[in-house]
């Protein structure tokens, strides 16, 4: 039981001593022994030095420590860096990586007595959209064991919608926080570039990468947000300012706000699963019953977003995984003759995916096609990001579904790039632009599946985006449910 309540639940059960941290790790462990090994959530699990945490967390709260995360077990994405455990992200070329030190969100999160329960499964190098990437094992939907729980923090978005980890930390390139957590049916939020610190984030494209949470509900989002926001020195992205109080915002007051809703992602109908749209349209109208002013509006760069982000990421992913060679970095492949074959046998070692990313953003860097691709991609990120900031001179969040569609069966995409591709069409556009976006679940399919409802906002004012996406929480009415962890037949 204690492994299906949120932070919040919890924080109040801690601080009146009705109950211990060691008993909600316990909890979550128990939880961990009957699902894991259907799910596979973890690739790392932490048992013994959860249980020491807690109780060191139990003394921290009987001092009174007073932050929400204090004794609250929680899933780290194995592609942020922990002192002492393995960081692999799902790649042979790191599988015997131990790093040093810890990433500064989890060293902060450690401070403050929260409990690592272990680090959760993604695609490798967090490339791709349903976790099948991983070169360890796929992890699957709670909702339904055939289907992929998203990508690439599908790891730690089915663990929360599981029981077996309270919240999550995932990473975000081009919507890995969001699109798992849709299809998990949790909440997730990639914050403004540049508020939470990637220091220890093991890079995939550095200019879009983001850390944040996934929780079960927006209010956890907000307590987790609050630890982990903030200047990070040893981050030179990092952004030094006030981190407002995430909680404090929410106070169901959206009353006159203007949303705006982009008609290029509601006419998208080739895409966009007509479920998925009814769902999305059923928030909008919750919204305005809430006193919000839903408005149609344009992004016209919208539908190269897309394009635009799988040639910038690929280059960057390409260049930041060229260290990968088994001399800088990576597991070095044993046997070879000399030393270019040592380069080859270590880099081959890559999966399918991360090869065709160094591929193609190779290619889109050669001096023949840098001005056709990546230098005209560069601009088009400009345009995206202007149609943005004219939209946010009226409006304060952006609505729109998080994905085309809700979770689709294991190996349906493998094979087809492009269709993987277009799990991101909505999500995108926030990580080309930095600005903050939070999925909160609005609805289940007549198939039972969750779907994702995206809430877009200015940059750093995740206040607002938290505050619109827990004012539809409240009111949404979503008939409650749990994952049953089935396995479902077609037909
Ligand atoms: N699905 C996108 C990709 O494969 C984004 C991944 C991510 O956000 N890490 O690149």
């Amino acid at each position: 039981m204690l492994d299906e309540l949120t932070i919040h639940e919890l924080r109040s059960l801690l601080r009146a001593g009705e109950i211990s941290s060691k008993e909600i790790v316990a909890a979550v462990y128990a939880k961990i022994d009957q699902v894991e090994e259907s799910l596979r959530s973890y690739i790392t699990l932490c048992r013994e030095e959860a249980m020491a945490e807690a109780k060191r967390a139990d003394g921290m709260l009987a001092k009174g420590e007073a932050s929400a995360l204090c004794g609250i077990p929680l899933a780290i994405k194995d592609n942020l860096s922990t002192a002492g455990v393995p960081t692999t992200c799902a790649s042979k070329l790191l599988k015997d990586y131990v790093p040093p030190f810890d990433a500064t969100v989890v060293a902060r999160l450690r401070s403050v007595g929260a409990v690592m329960v272990g680090k959760a499964n993604l695609d490798e190098f967090g490339l791709g959209s349903s976790t099948e990437n991983s070169q360890v094992y796929p992890t699957r939907n709670p909702w339904d064991l055939s289907r992929v729980p998203g990508g690439s923090s599908g790891g730690s978005a089915a663990a929360v919608a599981a029981g077996e980890a309270i919240c999550a930390l995932g990473s975000d390139t081009g919507g890995s926080i969001r699109q798992p957590a849709a299809f998990c049916g949790v909440v997730g939020l990639k914050p403004t570039y540049g508020l939470v610190s990637r220091y220890g984030l093991i890079p995939a494209a550095a200019s879009m990468d983001h850390v944040g949470p996934i929780t079960r509900d927006v209010r956890d989002a907000a307590l987790v947000l609050q630890e982990i926001a903030g200047w990070d020195p040893k981050d030179p992205t990092s952004v030094k300012m006030q981190v407002p109080d995430y909680e404090a915002a929410l106070t169901g007051d959206i009353a006159g706000l203007v949303i705006g809703l982009p008609r290029e992602f509601i006419n998208g109908d080739d895409v966009l699963d007509p479920e998925v749209k009814e769902a999305m349209f059923g928030a909008a109208n919750v919204l305005e019953s809430l006193g919000a002013r839903v408005e149609e509006i344009s992004l016209p760069h919208a539908k190269y977003a897309m394009a635009t982000f799988y040639i910038l990421a690929s280059a960057e992913i390409s260049s930041s995984l060229a260290t990968f060679d088994g001399v800088r970095l990576g597991s070095r492949a044993e046997g070879a003759k000399d030393t270019v074959s040592m380069f080859t046998k270590t880099r081959e070692q890559f999966g399918q995916e991360a090869k065709r990313r160094i591929l193609v953003g190779t290619y889109v860097l050669q001096a023949d096609n840098y001005d056709t691709c990546y230098l005209k991609a560069q601009k088009v990120r400009t345009l995206i990001r202007e149609d943005l900031e004219r939209a946010f001179q009226h409006c304060s969040v952006i609505l729109s579904p998080t994905a085309p569609t809700v979770a689709f069966p294991l190996g349906h995409r493998l094979d087809k790039p492009v269709v993987m591709y277009r799990s991101d069409i909505y999500t995108s556009i926030a990580n080309l632009a930095g600005i903050p976006a939070l999925t909160v679940p609005c609805g289940y399919t007549s198939q039972d599946l969750p779907v994702g409802l995206q809430l877009m906002g200015k940059p750093f004012d995740e206040s607002t985006v938290l505050k619109v996406g827990h004012a539809y929480e409240g009111h949404a009415c979503l008939p409650k449910r749990r994952p049953k962890m089935e396995v479902k037949t077609n037909g």
